[in-house]
């Protein structure tokens, strides 16, 4: 509170502070959307809806370390001029809802949230608010759709929440990650952060690694380690030192890379540069044993199972690709589905209402382009 709101706000986007739970959008420059002198309420929404298959890490920030979220929600909600934030937790995080929502009584009850916080004049509280189950509630307007009490249907940006955003006010959505950094950007400053990381990324961030690794887990490192180094020095490597196939580097939607393709920076742009993305730093390692087709399949039943149905592209083609994917795993496929799978997937991308979609297409274009004589191999002749 000896710091003006600007200054926070400044001080974030020196430290190349950049949005953690799938878009990768610099946090400062989002705060700096919002409307200057805005007469109404300014909320803040704590993304919390950790949904993307692969993804594990705002869970554990939840349960293990909650007074770091409520710490970097004070801070951040200062600097927006924010006096109500809410949190929107997925329906299936019981244990990490129970654990948040005793960790806002505390802080209620030492005087960190309410009226007139450490006699600073700044006023601010917290709704805990869970989801009931839907992937597309991750989606920054589609989760304030579900926040309203509405279907949680995404909505067409612009305009985007920093304008008009929760019940009509200007809203800065920030994933639990993000803002867990927050507090430590302020005490150590931005030049410390952004040093640990790259040119265009700051800090740290926490990887959630699953699949076939000998210590699968969470872990938090700069943004510039490899993905080779991840996967074989911090996760232990392959079990057996199985040979790799395949990493999906950053949460389903992702396109999947080689084995050849793991000298990559774990950052938002090394991973752009490399015909990928960073997304939610979920990643999913895949040793020789892994039938792609299969892998495939599961994922297409996954997307077809969460489009909303807004959009006829993405309603009907991601039903559609997982129908062909299953026929091809059923050694049913027809020789034209794997060019109709890329060619739907590429016509659809870029015409729907949210980003869904466009996350869809990156493993279904991916997976055939570049594991494609596997699927070959399972269509009859
Ligand atoms: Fe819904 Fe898919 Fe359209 Fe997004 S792209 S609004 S999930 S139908």
């Amino acid at each position: 509170v000896a710091m003006q709101p600007a200054e926070i706000t400044l001080e974030v986007k020196r430290s190349n502070l950049r949005g953690l739970g799938g878009a990768g959008f610099p946090t400062g420059v989002k705060w700096g959307f919002l409307p200057k002198g805005h007469p109404g309420p300014i909320y803040l929404v704590i993304n919390a809806d950790e949904g993307e298959p692969g993804t594990f890490k705002d869970r554990y920030l939840l349960e293990k370390d909650p007074h770091s979220l409520i710490e970097g929600m004070i801070i951040s909600a200062y600097a927006i001029g924010a006096h109500l934030a809410f949190i929107y937790i997925r329906g299936e995080y019981v244990q990490p809802w129970r654990i948040f929502a005793g960790a806002v009584e505390e802080a209620s009850a030492a005087g960190f949230l309410g009226k007139n916080i450490l006699g600073s004049g700044f006023d601010l509280d917290i709704v805990v608010h869970r989801g009931a189950g839907a992937y597309i509630c991750g989606e920054e307007t589609g989760l304030i759709s579900s926040l309203e009490g509405k279907k949680g249907w995404p909505k067409l940006k612009p305009p985007f929440p920093a304008v008009r955003g929760a019940f009509g006010a200007p809203t800065i959505v920030n994933n639990v990650e993000t803002i867990c950094h927050v507090p430590h950007i302020i005490r150590r400053g931005a030049a410390w952060f952004a040093g640990l990381g790259t040119k265009t990324q700051g800090g740290t961030r926490m990887y959630s690694v699953s699949g076939h690794v000998a210590r699968p887990g969470v872990y938090e490192l700069p943004v510039s380690v490899s993905l080779r180094s991840l996967i074989y020095e911090h996760a232990g490597g392959i079990p057996g030192g199985r040979p790799l196939k395949a990493v999906v580097p950053g949460g389903s939607s992702a396109a999947i890379l080689t084995a050849d393709e793991i000298d990559v920076t774990m950052d938002v742009d090394g991973l752009k540069n490399a015909g990928t993305m960073a997304g939610s730093a979920g990643v999913i390692v895949m040793d020789e044993t892994v039938s792609l087709p299969e892998a495939l399949m599961v994922v297409a039943r996954f997307y077809a199972h969460e489009s909303c149905g807004q959009c006829t592209p993405c309603r009907e083609s991601t039903g559609w690709i997982f129908k062909m994917a299953k026929r091809i795993v059923a050694g049913k496929g027809r020789k034209e589905d794997l060019d109709t799978i890329l060619d739907v997937a590429r016509r659809g991308a870029g015409t729907t209402i949210c980003a869904f979609y466009d996350g869809a297409v990156g493993p279904y274009i991916s997976y055939i382009e570049k594991f494609r004589a596997e699927f070959e191999s399972l269509i009859p002749r």
